[in-house]
């Protein structure tokens, strides 16, 4: 199993489910099972209790489940079938742990975040990521993991943590991290500069919780310069084709295209180690 875990820094709303799925959906195309997990660090056990004003549209699953609608994207773009456990949140991955607690599992142990609740993470994300999820019930090659938020939150703090150690429980080569970021323009318009501090922050916030990621995708509101993703990379100390351009398109289905012709397939495969990936894929 692989997982890519999307995560995002500066602001949340940058577009990490979009990344998320549209990553997803170019790995299905060279014939791997992709399935999907978000993970939202709101104390609430589900999104069901939540103001569409506040929170945005509640999405249902065919089981019932009331979740963000990220998972609805994820199910279009990937043609899958999700469950409510494919949604982790701080409440339900908490009632989970005090359950077991009550149930006596950890007895003569004191209980905490780590390791008790991190486990708890790894072990969910582990099991929920072999349910199959397409119509020919195969288990799936990759999970794509969204974490929703900004790193550096605290109510992230627990998952982020979980997730370096999923990192290092799964290894090195079976993970990889792609890290969305904004880049704002500043005065607004065409004449304006595209400032890469807030991805510099982000990219060293997101290093310094124990997450080095892989891939930077930097949103912003025009097509990125090439001398902007040469900074980034060179502020990062990344190659330039780990820095990925994602600028506002007419329809979110139009991103899938825009990071293939990044060749984002045959970096991951090249960071995957991935031989399905062909090094020049088109899109099928
Ligand atoms: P996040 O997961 O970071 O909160 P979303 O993926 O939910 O962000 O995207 C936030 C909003 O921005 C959504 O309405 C989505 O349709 C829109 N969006 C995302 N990426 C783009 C893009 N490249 N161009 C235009 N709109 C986008």
């Amino acid at each position: 199993m692989k997982y890519v875990l999307v995560s995002g820094g500066v602001i949340s709303g940058v577009g990490k489910g979009i990344i998320a799925s549209s990553t997803g959906l170019l790995l299905k195309t060279t014939g791997l099972n992709v399935t999907y997990m978000k993970i939202d660090p709101y104390m609430n056990i589900d999104a069901g209790t939540m103001s569409p004003t506040e929170h945005g549209e509640v999405y249902v699953l065919d089981d019932g489940g009331e979740v963000d609608l990220d998972l609805g994207s994820s199910e279009r773009y990937l043609g899958v079938t999700l469950t409510r456990e494919h949604n982790i949140t701080t409440g339900k991955i908490y009632q989970h742990v005090i359950e077991r607690e009550r149930r006596g599992d950890y007895l003569g142990k004191t209980v905490q975040i780590v390791p008790h609740l991190t486990n708890a993470i790894q072990d969910w994300v582990e099991r929920v990521a072999h349910i199959p999820v397409n119509e020919n019930q195969a288990t799936p090659d990759v999970c794509v993991i969204e974490l929703g938020g900004t790193v550096g939150d605290i109510e992230n703090a627990p998952f982020i943590h979980a997730m370096t150690q999923l990192q290092r429980r799964v290894g090195k080569g079976n993970f990889l991290q792609i890290h969305v970021s904004h880049v704002p323009v500043i005065p607004p318009g065409p004449q304006g500069e595209q400032k890469t501090k807030p991805t510099q922050r982000a990219v060293s916030d997101s290093r310094r919780e124990g997450l080095n990621p892989d891939l930077i995708a930097c949103r912003c509101e025009i097509p990125l310069e090439a001398g902007t993703i040469q900074k980034v990379a060179n502020m990062c100390q990344v190659d330039a084709d780990q820095v990925i351009a994602v600028h506002n398109v007419s329809t979110t289905y139009r991103v899938p295209l825009l990071l293939e012709n990044q060749k984002l397939l045959p970096t991951i495969g090249r960071l995957f180690q991935l031989d399905s990936i062909p090094r020049n894929p088109t899109l099928v």
